[in-house]
């Protein structure tokens, strides 16, 4: 993991006026107090297929943000947009922060953190992408067409079906959160392209359709829009969902009750 300067993350991308725009009014003003630390982590990033994520530095509690690579096009600026608006959206009180319990013996710390980041972007994801979507015009129908693409080509590689606890609940937590993401898409081609993947999905992995949709239906009946309703489902979760014979809420807990 490499430290990089902010002017390499941004210099190829603020020729995308989204992103310059969502950058200069958003993130000038609380550069000063609150400057985000810039990461290269490949290897974390392919570990989890994700191109980037956000989380603070463990000794100084200051924001960081990892990336696969340094971002060049216009889907990768606006994957650095949503990690931004992640970082502001925590600095702003408005996400919920879940953290591992305490150290399991069955499950390594960071694969606890990782399951705790999804569940919380599972509720800030669909709200900070159409923020994206509305205030800076970033087109998040060809962003969601693009991630289906990059998830096909993982389905059609991958040797099975989860087979983990873990792995099975990170799979619900991803469907989840698409189904949450795609309500906000209005593009017909865009919505055409979701449900012939959905489709795949729900033939392929109906372990992980079935419960992502009760999820789904459960999140959608209590609102997830203000930090109490996220936490009021992240306490139901806790005690539905087990992990090898322990319920969740023993090991991922929320530190801003
Ligand atoms: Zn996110």
């Amino acid at each position: 993991m490499g430290f990089i300067l902010e002017k390499d993350v941004t210099s190829q991308i603020l020729q995308f006026e989204s992103f310059s725009n969502f950058y200069y009014r958003e993130y000038a003003p609380r550069k000063k107090t609150t400057p985000i630390n810039w990461f290269l982590d490949p290897i974390r990033c392919y570990a989890s297929n994700l191109y980037a994520y956000q989380g603070e530095d463990s000794r100084t509690g200051d924001p960081v943000i990892g990336l696969r690579c340094l971002p060049a096009t216009y889907d990768e600026a606006f994957m650095v947009a949503h990690e931004m608006e992640h970082v502001f959206r925590k600095l702003d009180k408005l996400s919920l922060l879940i953290r591992p319990k305490h150290a399991e013996v069955e499950h390594s710390v960071e694969t606890l953190k990782d399951l705790a980041l999804r569940i919380g972007s599972m509720f800030d994801d669909p709200i900070i992408d159409p923020i994206l979507q509305n205030q800076y015009m970033f087109d998040i129908a060809y962003h969601y067409s693009e991630d289906i693409n990059r998830s096909l080509e993982i389905l059609n590689n991958s040797l099975g079906k989860p087979q983990t606890d873990i792995d099975i609940l990170k799979y619900i937590i991803y469907y989840t959160t698409r189904l949450l993401q795609y309500d906000s898409i209005r593009d017909p081609s865009a919505l055409r392209k979701w449900q012939d993947y959905r489709k795949i999905l729900r033939s392929k992995l109906g372990q992980i359709t079935k419960p992502g949709e009760e999820l789904y239906r459960v999140i959608k009946e209590n609102g997830y829009d203000t930090p109490k309703k996220q936490r009021q489902i992240f306490n139901k979760i806790a005690d539905i969902y087990t992990i090898n014979g322990v319920k969740l809420g023993n090991l991922l807990e929320l530190l801003n009750l």
